[in-house]
């Protein structure tokens, strides 16, 4: 590149600026955390709190979600994050509270899960709401099909949000998004008035697409093979979110793919949500885009 775009491109790396898009990390673990640079990251685009509160002690102690939380938030300084809640069962166990059961992936499963255990539910939201008081804390529904279910999360939040003032603990009511992973919901995001933000989750919408699980290596290629219908249904969603004004973001594995991150910039999906050992080959690629231009 030509000298002045030589000295001017690591400068656009910082807040995860890369080739038109920003640049986010999934955090998975503590130790995810304690390995990632918060300042290579534009923030947390996706914190999976089903392995970070990994056993049901943890998961059953307010406290403990607190503390987890905390440290995320402190860590990254100012930056964004996002906390998923618990996103139990289909594939997903918690030893000694929930058993996996991969044949349940169209189950009582994410956000599921939780109106069925509103006790759990309401736990991980005191926490989740202490939490955001302590920085820019925002959360993410999983595996939402109907508005139904955002509207009864977001009831649960206002009712915690008012018992946390009335025993005087600090708290901050989050802003809700949800996980765009199932079809019914892909295709009617402008019945979700009351999302704040929405996070595409490709690797369940394609499982969801395909009919074919994601986990099962017999029919994995469906995968690959379904791109086509992906690509389009991610158009409709780009479009959606853009007409009822509200941010969307990737944070399925596909938003940590090289070779695709080109065409959801294309789209207009620029905010994208990785496991941090993909951040540096997708910036490669979208400044290869770019010519090495910052931007
Ligand atoms: C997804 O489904 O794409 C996603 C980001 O969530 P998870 O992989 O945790 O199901
Ligand atoms: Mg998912």
């Amino acid at each position: 590149p030509p000298p002045d775009l030589a000295v001017r491109a690591p400068a656009a790396l910082l807040g995860g600026q890369a080739g038109g898009a920003r640049l986010f990390a999934n955090i998975d673990t503590l130790a995810d955390l304690d390995a990632l640079d918060p300042a290579s990251v534009a923030g947390i685009g996706l914190v999976r709190t089903e392995f970070l509160l990994a056993e049901a002690a943890e998961a059953l102690d307010e406290e403990r979600h607190l503390a987890a939380y905390r440290r995320i938030v402190e860590r990254m300084d100012g930056r964004p994050v996002t906390l998923r809640m618990l996103d139990l069962g289909g594939d997903k166990a918690l030893p000694g509270l929930v058993a996996g059961d991969p044949g349940s992936v169209l189950g009582a499963r994410g956000v599921r899960f939780l109106l069925a255990h509103p006790d759990l539910a309401r736990l991980q939201a005191r926490a989740l709401i202490r939490a955001a008081a302590l920085g820019p804390v925002s959360v993410l529904l999983p595996m939402v099909t109907l508005p139904q279910e955002l509207s009864a999360m977001a009831a649960l939040f206002d009712e915690e949000a008012a018992r946390l003032a009335r025993q005087g603990v600090p708290g901050r009511r989050p802003p809700l998004g949800i996980m765009v992973e199932v079809p019914a919901a892909a295709l009617t995001l402008d019945l979700f008035a009351e999302a704040a933000f929405f996070s595409v989750g490709t690797n369940d919408l394609v499982q969801y697409l395909a009919a074919a699980a994601r986990d099962n290596p017999a029919v994995a290629h469906l995968h690959a093979g379904a791109e086509a219908a992906m690509f389009r249904l991610l158009d409709t969603i780009a479009t959606a979110a853009r007409a009822a004004g509200r941010p969307v973001s990737v944070c399925g594995d596909l938003a940590g793919d090289p070779a695709a991150v080109g065409r959801l910039v294309a789209l207009g999906l620029r905010e994208l949500s990785l496991a941090p050992s993909r951040l540096g080959a997708v910036r490669a690629a979208l400044q290869g885009l770019t010519g090495g231009a910052p931007g």
